[in-house]
């Protein structure tokens, strides 16, 4: 496997599991920035605007989803180094997540990259 960054199987398994909350966090900005843009642009700071309001919701729901998705990857991390998960890598013993491919649902690990079918 093509290793760019020199990244350790653990480090890897950390980059994989927080990849989901951190790509909802900078989402979150990125809304965030662009309302901010409209306002400015449009030169109305004052008036109601639904567009706005909208914006900040959608960035509040996005900050929303970010906090839980990291609160669940903090969760399976802690069960994890507690040696409490459910499932584990059989090559290296990292955190695997389910998935749903062609030939049925099977396990992908976090760290390697391995995968399990969920029936064997
Ligand atoms: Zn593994």
């Amino acid at each position: 496997m093509l290793d760019l960054f020199g990244l350790s199987h653990q480090n890897k398994m950390l980059l994989r599991l927080y990849a989901m909350p951190l790509l909802f966090l900078v989402g979150t900005f990125i809304v965030l920035i662009a309302e901010d843009i409209l306002q400015a642009a449009t030169a109305t700071p004052y008036m109601f605007n639904v567009l706005y309001m909208a914006l900040w919701w959608v960035s509040l729901l996005l900050l929303g989803v970010a906090c839980i998705t990291f609160l669940y990857s903090t969760f399976l991390l802690w069960k994890w180094d507690k040696g409490e998960a459910a499932e584990m890598c059989h090559i290296c013993g990292g955190i695997v997540t389910d998935r749903n491919g062609k030939y049925g649902p099977y396990y992908k690990c976090l760290a390697c990259g391995a995968n399990r079918s969920m029936y064997r």
